[in-house]
């Protein structure tokens, strides 16, 4: 899964600067109402290795809610 992480993170390079307050969704880039200056563990539908998921991608990847 090496290799989609490194592609997750290019496109979340680009696409991240387009707003400085708001993280994206890693997978189908929906703005989350995460703000980026949240440390990532008290984020909601966040995935390491991947990023920043919003609650539909996440429910839709792991088959229940975010805690
Ligand atoms: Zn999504």
């Amino acid at each position: 899964m090496g290799d989609n992480v490194f592609d997750f993170k290019g496109k979340r390079i680009q696409k991240a600067q387009s707003d400085k307050l708001y993280e994206y969704c890693a997978v189908c880039w929906a703005k989350t109402d995460i703000r980026k200056n949240t440390p990532v563990e008290l984020r909601r539908c966040y995935v390491n290795g991947v990023g920043q998921l919003c609650p539909t991608c996440y429910l839709e990847l792991y088959g229940k809610d975010s805690p």
